[in-house]
């Protein structure tokens, strides 16, 4: 059994869903390679081929490459398929952007958001948002999986694999092209790999308040900040804050949800958590069924007074 990892980075370095991704392809057994490809991506490769686990690290680079837009990226990936018996990637947007693409050229059936490594065929996923577990059994002969980060530990340093340089001439520009990016530079943690989150919902009222009551409480805690559908739609807190079904899958060691109802949408999103706490000013909030600890009252009031205390 050999396993292709794709992994995601920014030329310049590995993202640690990557890490946790490399935790489920070792969980398959056997050897796993990782393909780094990009445009002047060598430090990446270098850093992956770090990764504790890894046989090998395949380097591709090319133009086409820079912006690893899906097309280039799955036409590459599916030319060096041969030898491989699994193709893994995490289910980030990167991820979700590129395995349907190799899947459908492969004629094999996607895997989507495993949770869980049963055996090399075997695999578990959450569906109807996360209020069930689905056992899939794939009988095709290359596997295409989609791995969701939050629920595999990242893979420590260590390891010292040799980086091969492969021939990425396959990866051809399609019919997208790269046309520009708008990135939000965060000084805080990031949402989906902090180890603590706070996250605030339509309580807040105005994006100012959202930032006003959060922000320099997560700045004290080390804390990545996220939002409910329902704070993002009313524009207190950008889109990629979301937390839930159709945002993002959080596991943090603590969740602090603020003026949230707890809506199952949201749920599927971070009750995974490994400690909840609730902040709501009515008892009878679905959130508190959730949470370890909980706490009836004004956040206007108890966020300024949280802050204080640490
Ligand atoms: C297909 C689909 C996908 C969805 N995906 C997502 C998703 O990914 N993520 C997501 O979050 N939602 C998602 N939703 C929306 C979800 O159903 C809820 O509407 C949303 O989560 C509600 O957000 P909220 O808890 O902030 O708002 P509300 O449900 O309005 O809750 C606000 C809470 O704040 C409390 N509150 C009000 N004022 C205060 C105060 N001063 N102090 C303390 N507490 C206060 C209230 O008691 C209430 O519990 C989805 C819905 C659908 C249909």
């Amino acid at each position: 059994m050999t396993t292709l990892l794709i992994a995601e980075h920014d030329n310049t370095s590995v993202k640690d869903a990557t890490a946790r991704a490399l935790t489920a392809a070792r969980a398959l057994g056997g050897d796993v390679h990782v393909l780094v490809a990009g445009k002047d991506c060598g430090a990446a490769a270098a850093e992956a081929a770090k990764l504790d686990g890894v046989a090998k690290v395949l380097h591709a680079e090319s133009d086409a490459l820079g912006h690893q837009l899906a097309e280039p990226v799955a036409a590459l990936i599916v030319a060096l398929a041969g030898p491989y018996d699994a193709i893994v990637a995490a289910a980030t947007s990167a991820g979700k952007n590129v395995m349907p693409r190799v899947a459908a050229l492969l004629d094999v059936m996607q895997i989507s958001d495993v949770t869980a490594i049963v055996s090399p065929d075997t695999f578990e996923r959450p569906i109807y948002a996360g209020n069930a577990v689905e056992t899939v059994q794939s009988g095709d002969a290359k596997k295409v999986v989609t791995i969701r980060p939050a629920a595999f530990k990242p893979a420590e340093a260590g390891g010292n694999a040799p980086v091969e340089t492969v021939d990425a001439s396959a990866a051809i520009a399609g019919k997208t092209a790269f046309v520009g990016a708008e990135l939000v530079k965060l000084a805080r943690p990031e949402l989906t790999s902090a180890r603590i989150v706070i996250s605030g919902g339509r309580a807040f009222q105005s994006a100012e308040n959202f930032r006003k009551y959060l922000e320099p409480l997560a700045d004290k805690l080390g804390a990545a900040i996220g939002a409910s559908r329902a704070a993002v739609d009313a524009g207190y807190a950008p889109n990629d804050y979301q937390v839930g079904q159709t945002g993002k899958v959080v596991a943090p060691d603590l969740y602090i949800a603020c003026g949230i109802s707890g809506a199952i949408q949201h749920l599927a999103g971070m009750k995974d958590a490994k400690v909840i706490v609730a902040i709501n000013k009515d008892p009878d909030a679905p959130i508190f069924q959730v949470a370890d600890y909980g706490l009836v009252g004004d956040l206007f009031t108890i966020l300024p007074e949280f802050e204080k205390a640490l």
